[in-house]
C-alpha cells in the first residue's frame, strides 16, 4: 500500500484540551489506525470579536501541557493557523483520513456555521464526522423532561482508561514535514496581567488545593469580591476550555463529599456544577440569545448607546468604587466572583441604561473562562431581560458596604482612594471639604465625580421595565420559557 494514503483517524481539538475522559481521543485509538491530533488556531477565532490574546494564550499553555505527555509516544499536536477546512483538505492530500472524532460544541454563530461547513466537507469527502458529548448538552431536544436524567447518565458513567503507545499516533517527524505545521514554538506565550496559567496540571493543582482545604470557606466567601478569589474553586477556564472534563470534577466531588465532613461545604459546590450544563444547554436550544433577548416581549425596549458612559464604565472610571474596582480588576484578571460579574452588568443595564449587546463583547474578552452558554443567559438575566426570573437592581454602595466593608478590594484596584477612611471609601462623592483637605483627596480631580444619579437611574430603570415585564408580549414569553426550559424540581436559579 502506497504509506502516503495510510488511513488514519483524526482527533479534532477544540475546547476539549486534554487527553484524559476524552471519547473523541478514546474512539480513535481504539480504531486500531494511527492517529493525529490536531488544534487549528482559526482565523474566525482570531476575528471573533468574543475573543483576545488573553484566551488564545490560555490554549497555548493547555497544549504545551499536553505535548509534554505526547513526547512519551513521540508525536505533539499538529498545530495549525487558518481555517480547519483547508488543513484537513492538506491532510487528505497525504492520509486517508477514515474519521474525524470532536467533542460537540455549543459555541458562538461563528463556530456553529464552521462546523456545519466541516459536515458538509467531510460528506463530500466521503469522510466520517463523529461527534461526542462533553458537557450534558443534548442537540435537538424540545424541552428538559427527561434532561436530568440524561445529564446524571452522563456524568456518572465510568471514565474508560485510555493506555497509548508510540504505534497509536503519527510521529512528530511526519508532522513537522506539514507545510502548514506551526511548531512548538508558536506555543511560547507573553504573560500580561495576572491570569491563571492554562492546562491540565493546573487545573489539578486548583482542584486538589479547593477541595484539600480552600472549600472550607466557600460559601462564607462566595459574595466577597477579594476573599472569593481564594474560596471559591477558580475551576472556570479549566471547564471552559476542557482541561478537565465535567465528569471528572463531578466525579470528584462526590468522592470528596463522602470523605470527612465535607459534605455540607460542598453541597452548594456541587450544584454550581449544575447550572453550567443547565444553562449550556438553554443557549443550545436558544442560540438567538447571543443578539437579541430570550423573550421578544423585551424587544420593544430600545435603549440608546452612550459611548462617555461605556467607556467609563470599562475603563473604571464611573465614580462608583464597587463597580470600577471590579472593572479594573477584570480587566488585569480576568476573573471576577459571580456576585460581581452581575453587579457590572446591572450597573451598565439598569443605572447606565445600556443595552446588554453593548457590553457582551467586552465581558467575553475580559473573562478568561468566556463560555458563551453560560455567558449570554447570564447576561440576559441580569439585565432583567427574560421574563422569568426577578428583577434584580443591584446598589453598588450597598454591596460595597455589606461585601467589602474596610474597602479592600476597592482600595487593592484605585490607589486613588486608598488615603480614604472606610466611612468614606464607598461614597468619595460625599466628602466635605474638612475631609477633602485632611486627606488631600479631592473629587473629580483625583478620582471621577459619579457619571450618573444612583437614586435617579435605579428609579428610571425600575418605572420602564415593570409596566413591561407585566405586558401581555413579556407573559407568553415568559410561559413559552418555562415550558421549554424549566427543570421538573425547579430551582429559581436554574431557569
Ligand atoms: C454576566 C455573567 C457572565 C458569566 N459568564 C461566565 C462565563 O463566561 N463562563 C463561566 O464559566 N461562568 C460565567 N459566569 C458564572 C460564574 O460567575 C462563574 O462560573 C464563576 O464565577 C466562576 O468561578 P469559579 O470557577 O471559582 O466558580 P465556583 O463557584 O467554584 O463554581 C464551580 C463551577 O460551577 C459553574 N458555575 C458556578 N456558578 C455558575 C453560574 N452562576 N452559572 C453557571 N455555571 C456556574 C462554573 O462552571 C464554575 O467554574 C457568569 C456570570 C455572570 C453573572
Amino acid at each position: 500500500m502506497d504509506t502516503n494514503f495510510e488511513p488514519i483517524h483524526i482527533v479534532w481539538l477544540k475546547r476539549d484540551l486534554r487527553l484524559y475522559d476524552h471519547k473523541p481521543i478514546l474512539e480513535a485509538i481504539n480504531s486500531k489506525k494511527r492517529v493525529i491530533l490536531v488544534y487549528v488556531f482559526e482565523d474566525i477565532l482570531f476575528k471573533d470579536p468574543h475573543y483576545s490574546s488573553r484566551h488564545f494564550n490560555f490554549i497555548k499553555e493547555s497544549i504545551r501541557d499536553i505535548n509534554k505527555e505526547l513526547k512519551n509516544y513521540k508525536t505533539v499536536v499538529c498545530l495549525a493557523k487558518g481555517d480547519i477546512i483547508k488543513i484537513l483538505a492538506s491532510i487528505s492530500r497525504k492520509f486517508k483520513i477514515k474519521t474525524i472524532h470532536a467533542h460537540q460544541e455549543t459555541g458562538v454563530m461563528a463556530t456553529y456555521k464552521r462546523d456545519q461547513q466541516v459536515v458538509a466537507w467531510c460528506r463530500k469527502n466521503r469522510i466520517a464526522f463523529k461527534e461526542y458529548l462533553q458537557q450534558g448538552v443534548f442537540r435537538g431536544i424540545k424541552n428538559r423532561n427527561n434532561w436530568l436524567k440524561k445529564w446524571d447518565q452522563l456524568m456518572n458513567q465510568k471514565i474508560e482508561k485510555i493506555s497509548f503507545s508510540v504505534s497509536n499516533f503519527i510521529p512528530l517527524k511526519t508532522i513537522e514535514s506539514f507545510e502548514f505545521y506551526l511548531g512548538e514554538d508558536t506555543l511560547q506565550t507573553e504573560s500580561k496581567g495576572i491570569h491563571q496559567i492554562g492546562g491540565y496540571q493546573n487545573a489539578y493543582r486548583y482542584l486538589n488545593s479547593f477541595f484539600n482545604y480552600r472549600y472550607r470557606n466557600y460559601q462564607k466567601h462566595i459574595s466577597k469580591p477579594d476573599l472569593s478569589r481564594r474560596s471559591c474553586s477558580r475551576l472556570s477556564p479549566y471547564l471552559a476550555f476542557g482541561n478537565i472534563s465535567m465528569r471528572q470534577l463531578l466525579q470528584k466531588t462526590e468522592y470528596e463529599r463522602t470523605q470527612g465532613n465535607k459534605s455540607y461545604a460542598l453541597r452548594a459546590f456541587s450544584s454550581r456544577l449544575r447550572w453550567q450544563s443547565h444553562f449550556i444547554q438553554k443557549f443550545e436550544m436558544e442560540c438567538s440569545m447571543e443578539f437579541t433577548s430570550i423573550n421578544k416581549g423585551y424587544h420593544q425596549l430600545k435603549k440608546t448607546i452612550n459611548p462617555y458612559y461605556i467607556e467609563a464604565w470599562e475603563k473604571g472610571n464611573t465614580g462608583f468604587p464597587l463597580i470600577d474596582a471590579a472593572m479594573r480588576c477584570l480587566v488585569e484578571t480576568g476573573y471576577l466572583n459571580f456576585r460581581m460579574r452581575s453587579l457590572i452588568v446591572s450597573f451598565f443595564t439598569h443605572h447606565l441604561w445600556q443595552p446588554w449587546q453593548a457590553c457582551a463583547h467586552f465581558l467575553a474578552r475580559q473573562f478568561l473562562d468566556f463560555e458563551p452558554g453560560i455567558h449570554y443567559p447570564q447576561l440576559q438575566m441580569q439585565a432583567g431581560v427574560t421574563g422569568i426570573n426577578m428583577l434584580r437592581i443591584y446598589n453598588p454602595v450597598k454591596n460595597g458596604k455589606e461585601h467589602d466593608p474596610k474597602g479592600v478590594f476597592i482600595k487593592q484596584w484605585i490607589p486613588e482612594l486608598r488615603m480614604l477612611p472606610e466611612a468614606i471609601v464607598h461614597t468619595p462623592w460625599l466628602i466635605n471639604s474638612f475631609e477633602t483637605s485632611i486627606y488631600g483627596f479631592k473629587l473629580g480631580k483625583d478620582y471621577p465625580k459619579p457619571i450618573i444619579d444612583l437614586v435617579k437611574s435605579r428609579k428610571k430603570a425600575t418605572s420602564t421595565l415593570w409596566p413591561i415585564s407585566k405586558s401581555p408580549a413579556v407573559r407568553k414569553e415568559g410561559k413559552r420559557i418555562l415550558s421549554k426550559h424549566t427543570l421538573a424540581n425547579r430551582n429559581s436559579l436554574m431557569t
